[in-house]
C-alpha cells in the first residue's frame, strides 16, 4: 500500500457500506481470461472459506481507505495503476475499488486486461424519429434515422459506422418541432430509401462484415442508451411496415441501465453519463449518427473500468403498450430493476 494513503485504525470502523459480496460478482469472476483463472484457483481457491474471508476484509479495509483518500491521493493511486483519472470523484473511488477487487480476485497485476468480454463487436444504435411537439404516446413515430457505431470489443475503438436517413410514408412532411429537434432536414429525408429497405441494406451491411453468424450467438450484441430504440420505435415502425420485428433486436445491452448499475450513480442520459466520466457531448445533440458516437464512448470507458456488458434488456421487459404491438403474447415486467424504464421521453 501507497505511503502517501491516511493511516487508518480498521477495526474500529463500523462502515459496512462497502462489504462486498465479490466471489458473487459477475461483472468479474466469471469472465477471468483461462490463463487468469488458472492462476487465481492456485493463489485465491474461491472454495477455501478462509481464503475467501481474508479477500473480503482486505478489501473492504481498502474500500475504506479509498473513501477517506482526498481528491490528490485517489488520483495519485489511479496512476500508479494506468487508470483514468477522469471523472467525478465517486466514479474514480469506484474505478480503484473495482481494481483493486478485481486484482484480489484474478490474484495478480493489471487485472482489467485479463477480464474476458463476452461479445466480439457491439454495435451501437440510436434512432430518429417523426415527432411533434405535443405529441402523446399514440403517436405513430416513424423512424427516419438509422444509425450503427460499430466496436470491436477486444480493441476496445470504433471500427465502422453505417448511417441513412429514412422517408416516413405516413407523415412525410416533417414537424418544424422535429427538424428543430434532430436537425434532420425535409431534403434528407425525401431523397432517403424507406424504413424496410434502409433495413436490408443494414442486414446487408451486417452479413457483409460476418456479424450475424448463426454458429456463434457471442459475435454481436446491439446496444442503445435505454429501451425506446428497440421497444418502442423499432418495434412501432415494424408494425406500420408490416414486417416481422428482427430477430437480432429481441435482445440487446441498454447502455443506461448498466451504467447506474456498474458506477454509484442514478440512471441518466446520455449527456450526464458522458458528464459523470469527465467527457463532454461530442456532435448534436438528438442527431442519431451524434448520439450513437456518444453512446459508444460511454461503451468503451464502461469496458475500460472493467464493465463486462451482457445483454441486459429485451423486448418483453419493457412498456407492455409496445410490446403489445407484436402480435406474439407477452410476459410484461420481466425487468426486476428497481427503477422501471417508463416509456418517456428524457435526457
Ligand atoms: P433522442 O435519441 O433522444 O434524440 O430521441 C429519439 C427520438 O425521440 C427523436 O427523434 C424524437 O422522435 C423523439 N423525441 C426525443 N425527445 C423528444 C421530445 N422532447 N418531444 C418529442 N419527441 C421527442
Ligand atoms: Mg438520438
Amino acid at each position: 500500500m501507497a505511503s502517501s494513503l491516511p493511516k487508518k485504525n480498521f477495526s474500529s470502523s463500523k462502515d459496512h457500506t462497502d462489504d462486498l459480496e465479490w466471489t458473487k460478482d459477475i461483472n468479474t469472476n466469471s469472465f477471468l481470461t483461462e490463463e487468469r483463472r488458472l492462476r487465481s484457483s492456485k493463489q485465491c481457491s474461491v472454495k477455501n472459506p478462509t481464503t475467501n474471508q481474508m479477500s473480503q476484509k482486505r478489501l473492504n479495509k481498502f474500500n475504506i481507505l479509498v473513501n477517506q483518500m482526498t481528491p490528490e491521493q485517489l488520483d495519485e493511486e489511479l496512476k500508479k495503476r494506468q487508470l483514468s483519472t477522469s471523472g467525478e470523484i465517486e466514479i474514480r473511488r469506484f474505478r480503484l475499488k473495482h481494481y483493486y477487487k478485481c486484482e484480489l480476485i484474478s490474484g495478480g497485476e493489471n487485472p482489467l486486461k485479463m477480464i474476458e468480454q463476452h461479445f466480439e463487436y457491439i454495435a451501437v444504435v440510436d434512432f430518429e424519429a417523426t415527432c411533434e411537439e405535443k405529441g402523446d404516446n399514440s403517436y405513430q413515430h416513424e423512424i427516419i434515422e438509422f444509425p450503427i457505431v460499430l466496436i470491436n470489443v477486444q480493441q476496445q475503438i470504433i471500427v465502422d459506422k453505417f448511417h441513412s436517413y429514412c422517408r416516413p410514408i405516413i407523415k412525410p412532411i416533417l414537424s418544424k418541432f422535429c427538424t428543430e429537434l434532430t436537425g434532420i432536414e425535409q431534403h434528407q429525408v425525401d431523397n432517403a430509401p424507406p424504413f424496410v429497405e434502409v433495413l436490408h441494406n443494414v442486414e446487408t451491411w451486417l452479413n457483409e462484415r460476418n456479424l450475424f453468424s448463426s454458429l456463434n450467438k457471442r459475435t454481436l450484441a446491439f446496444a442503445t442508451d435505454g429501451p425506446w430504440d428497440f421497444a418502442k420505435f423499432l418495434q412501432m415502425q415494424c408494425h406500420l411496415s408490416s414486417i416481422d420485428y428482427p430477430r437480432w433486436a429481441k435482445e440487446w445491452i441498454n447502455i443506461r441501465k448498466e451504467f447506474a448499475k456498474f458506477y454509484p450513480v442514478r440512471r441518466c442520459g446520455i449527456e450526464k453519463m458522458l458528464n459523470n466520466l469527465g467527457l463532454s457531448f461530442d456532435g448534436r445533440r438528438h442527431s442519431g449518427i451524434a448520439d450513437a458516437i456518444n453512446i459508444a464512448r460511454i461503451t468503451l470507458e464502461l469496458m475500460k473500468d472493467g464493465c463486462v456488458l451482457l445483454f441486459n434488456d429485451d423486448i418483453h421487459a419493457s412498456d407492455p403498450q409496445f410490446a403489445a404491438l407484436n402480435e406474439k403474447k407477452t410476459e410484461y415486467n420481466k425487468n426486476t430493476d428497481e427503477e422501471n424504464d417508463l416509456i418517456v421521453f428524457e435526457d
